[in-house]
Parts: C-alpha cells; sequence; structure tokens
C-alpha cells in the first residue's frame, strides 16, 4: 500500500524543486525568513503567542471533556505542496464546553511541531476547526512509532506524490483512529504554525499519543522530509491540563 509513495520518489524531487515560489521550512523561504515574505506575515516574527513551543503544564483543573464526533467516510487526500491534508466532512465536529467546532481539515507534521515536557515525537497530526463566530480551534496528537495505524494507511495509500493534486480513496476510514481513546488533553493559546502564522488559536494538545509504522513514519518523510516550524519562546504563557 505504500508503493506509490516509494516507487515515484524520482518524480518527488522534480516537483519539489519547482514549489519554492511561497513559504517553505528550508534556505530562503523558511521559518526564519516568513516574516520577511509578505507583509501578511509580520507576526511570524513579531507575535508574542506562536506555536509550537515546548509543552510545560503549569495547573490541573477539571475541563470539559472534547466531544469528538467524527465520522468513517472515503476521503480524499490533498499535497499541497507543505502537507498532506484532508477536509473535514459535514457530520465531523467536536464539541468543547458548549461550543460546537466544525471540522475544517486535518494534516500531519514530520517531526512533531511542539514537544511536551522537552519530548519531541516522530510525527503530529493537527484537526483544525472553526466555530460559527470565525474562531479556530486545533486538536493535536503527537504520533509515536509503534504499531501500524489503519487510518494512515489508508490516508497514504491514495496520497498524491505530485503538489497540488488531490486524490481520492473508496475506502472507508474512520477518523476516530487518529486520536488516542484516552483524550485528556493539556490547553492553550497559541498561533498558526504556518504562515501567516496568525494568532489567537486555542489549542488542545492531547497528552497520549497514537502511533504509526516505522514504514508509515518513513513514507511521508519521502515525501516530506520536515515539515516542522521549529519551536517558539513561550512568553509565559499558561498551559492548563485536565486531571
Ligand atoms: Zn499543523
Amino acid at each position: 500500500m505504500l508503493c506509490r509513495f516509494f516507487v515515484l520518489l524520482g518524480l518527488i524531487a522534480f516537483t519539489g524543486a519547482a514549489h519554492a515560489a511561497n513559504w517553505g521550512y528550508d534556505g530562503a523561504h523558511g521559518p526564519d525568513h516568513w516574516a520577511e515574505l509578505s507583509g501578511d506575515n509580520a507576526i511570524c516574527a513579531s507575535g508574542r503567542f506562536q506555536s509550537p513551543f515546548n509543552i510545560v503544564p503549569d495547573i490541573e483543573a477539571d475541563m470539559a471533556a472534547l466531544d469528538i464526533h467524527y465520522g468513517s467516510r472515503p476521503v480524499e487526500v490533498t499535497n499541497n505542496g507543505h502537507t498532506l491534508v484532508t477536509a473535514g466532512g459535514p457530520e465531523d465536529h467536536v464539541g468543547i464546553g458548549g461550543v460546537d467546532w466544525k471540522l475544517l481539515q486535518f494534516h500531519f507534521h514530520t517531526p512533531s511541531e511542539y514537544m511536551i515536557d522537552g519530548q519531541s515525537f516522530p510525527m503530529e497530526v493537527h484537526f483544525v476547526h472553526q466555530a460559527a463566530d470565525g474562531r479556530l480551534a486545533v486538536i493535536g496528537a503527537m504520533i509515536a512509532e509503534g504499531p501500524a495505524n489503519p487510518a494512515i494507511a489508508e490516508l497514504w495509500n491514495v496520497a498524491p506524490y505530485d503538489h497540488d493534486v488531490t486524490n481520492g480513496g473508496a475506502a472507508l476510514i474512520s477518523l476516530r483512529d487518529l486520536l488516542p481513546d484516552n483524550q485528556e488533553y493539556m490547553r492553550f493559546m497559541g498561533s498558526l504554525t504556518t504562515s501567516p502564522c496568525t494568532e489567537g488559536i486555542n489549542w488542545h494538545m492531547l497528552m497520549t499519543p497514537i502511533t504509526a509504522s516505522a514504514e508509515q513514519i518513513a513514507a511521508f518523510r519521502s515525501v516530506f522530509p520536515n515539515n516542522a516550524r521549529p519551536i517558539q519562546p513561550r512568553n509565559g504563557r499558561l498551559v492548563v491540563a485536565e486531571h
């Protein structure tokens, strides 16, 4: 199921070289230069509440459980040149503290962007949601190396190797397979981890990682060797952990 990623590495090298007009993860278009690429990105350098950072909980509190409702359905996977991204379906939403957040999309990073207590992970998945008033909330889950993930298997099976291409699959994918059973989380404010680094994002980082196999991680890295923004200053932000 991973053959398309592995067989077509030669093509990836060519298409990767052609995709350099915008922001990226190294060289003149890398994270240190995002703020210079456009006036819209200034907060990437000037922001005080940028993501990712090293998450160390400050306090524990009773917090609303994440009431996650993600469906099972065939999905499309887009290679947008920065990551693999899948759009949320109309039935995918999460309730947090009385607010309903619709799932816009989810996508992957390698290595993990955040650290938890100084620990990095091979990959990280971000579920990006929006409330009716326009606010954004992201649920993040770390991905450790371990047993293969069945949802990732299906996603990688249809994932396009060319940039700006979307492939659809017929197989049912259960998005719940991308979440741990234990959904206790840490809550904090942050930003988009990609240009334009917009702040005011409500972050919820799950404490328990999911797993992907070494082969699944290697397959993603064969297309995106490093698509993680480096750690940013925490600047005194409060991190509240569920207890
Ligand atoms: Zn992300």
